[in-house]
């Protein structure tokens, strides 16, 4: 790794420490996946800069602080079975998978499916499945999850993917209007039914229905 790089990632790292994650094997996860894999090869050189990236298909790749933040909120163990919807470039799901057993990430967009599949395969990331469709609707066939983070906002929470959320699971999802206020939000499942905890202001890509068109 060159001398400037190698500082870029210290930076980021300390980035991470100082806007509050102190989970430590969150941190580690971090700063084990290279992100510069993910992004577009002429955003390479920025890919350790804490912001989020255009990638194909008119979305993004989220923020580090973002990606980290959801992560630790998320209180991901061992044994854990982890869904994501929003595959996007498959950075967050290599994050994950660092953490859970086994990450199963869904994208509605072919591309994007594909190049992250090919790109977490050839990085090693044996223990993600990437799954093409929409993700509004889950994965009955995998239910039930310990965890579920979506990485695109909803206007209403999927009662699908609540659903198949296990007994004592934990669901990050942002929420809110496209392009408008959304909020990060924590889900709980109790015995009792689900609780819900408000966490930070957030701007994400909408979730949208149904697997995409492509030209
Ligand atoms: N987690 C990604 C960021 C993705 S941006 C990363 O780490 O790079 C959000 C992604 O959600 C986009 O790629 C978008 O196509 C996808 N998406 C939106 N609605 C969806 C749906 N209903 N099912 C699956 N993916 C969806």
């Amino acid at each position: 790794m060159p001398a400037d790089e190698s500082v870029q990632r210290m930076e980021f790292m300390l980035t991470l420490r100082q806007r509050g994650i102190s989970d430590k094997a969150v941190l580690r996860a971090m700063d084990e996946v290279p992100r510069e894999h993910f992004v577009e090869a002429r955003f390479a050189d920025n890919a350790y800069i804490d912001q989020a990236m255009p990638i194909a298909c008119g979305q993004t790749i989220s923020q580090p602080y973002l990606v980290a933040y959801m992560t630790e909120q998320l209180a991901v163990r061992a044994n854990h079975r982890v869904l994501e919807v929003g595959t996007g470039s498959g950075y967050q799901a290599a994050v994950l998978s660092r953490l859970a057993r086994e990450v199963v990430t869904m994208e509605r967009y072919r591309t994007l499916a594909n190049a992250a599949r090919t790109r977490l395969k050839t990085l090693g990331y044996a223990n993600v499945e990437v799954l093409l469709g929409d993700g509004l609707g889950g994965e009955p066939l995998r239910a039930p999850f310990d965890r579920i983070i979506v990485t695109a906002a909803a206007e209403t929470i999927p009662p699908a993917l609540t659903a198949q959320l296990a007994e004592g699971g934990i669901m990050v999802l942002p929420l809110g209007p496209h392009g408008g206020a959304q909020e990060l939000l924590k889900l709980t499942r109790t015995g009792q039914g689900l609780t819900r905890e408000s966490l930070i202001p957030v701007r994400f890509v909408p979730l949208l229905p149904g697997q995409a068109r492509e030209l």
